[in-house]
């Protein structure tokens, strides 16, 4: 499907701020052009669904969680980041491997299977898109990943 990123983000966020237990602000830095993106949009929903419950997760009350894009190197470049208890550097690329779980205690208290991470990449992958995490102990952790875009609705006919 072609759709407009900003459109497509805003609704997903709009959908976790309603339904939010925790007392947790998000904070968008979205900006109002329009880009457009052609993507199977139930997986990419998928994909950010996985980031933001995690992202809520594993934030401390009173938190914030920041969303945004950009446009780096041709590629909408977009952020989740959180103010939560982070990764150990040792294991933040390791969050994309399949059933990987940065500790078991503390996850067998949140839940989860540690596949959503490792779906999201595939996903982003047969997109043309790359993902990755930056993490630091204690402060927090904001996900990152690119995407193909156009600027104009009618695709690039080059
Ligand atoms: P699932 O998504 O399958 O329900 P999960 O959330 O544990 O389970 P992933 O989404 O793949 O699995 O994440 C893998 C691991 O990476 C998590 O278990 C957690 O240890 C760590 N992690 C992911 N996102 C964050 C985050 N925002 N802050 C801190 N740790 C995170
Ligand atoms: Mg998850």
């Amino acid at each position: 499907d072609f759709v407009e990123f900003n459109k497509f983000f805003n609704r997903i966020i709009d959908r976790f701020e309603m339904s939010k237990s925790q007392n947790v602000k998000f904070i968008r830095y979205i900006p109002e052009v329009s880009y457009f993106v052609d993507i199977d949009t139930d997986k990419l929903t998928q994909v950010i669904d996985n980031i933001i419950s995690n992202a809520l997760k594993y934030s401390p009350d009173g938190g914030n969680i920041r969303f945004g894009f950009t446009v780096q190197d041709n590629m909408l470049k977009v952020m989740v980041s959180d103010d939560g208890m982070g990764i150990p550097k040792e294991n933040v690329s390791r969050v994309f491997d399949r059933f990987y779980r940065v500790d078991r205690a503390r996850s067998r208290e949140m839940g989860g299977t540690g596949l959503g991470l490792a779906i999201a990449k595939e996903m982003i992958e047969a997109h043309g898109g790359k993902i990755w995490a930056e993490s630091e102990e204690g402060v927090g952790t904001t996900i990152f990943f690119t995407l193909p875009y156009e600027l104009d609705e009618a695709g690039d006919w080059e």
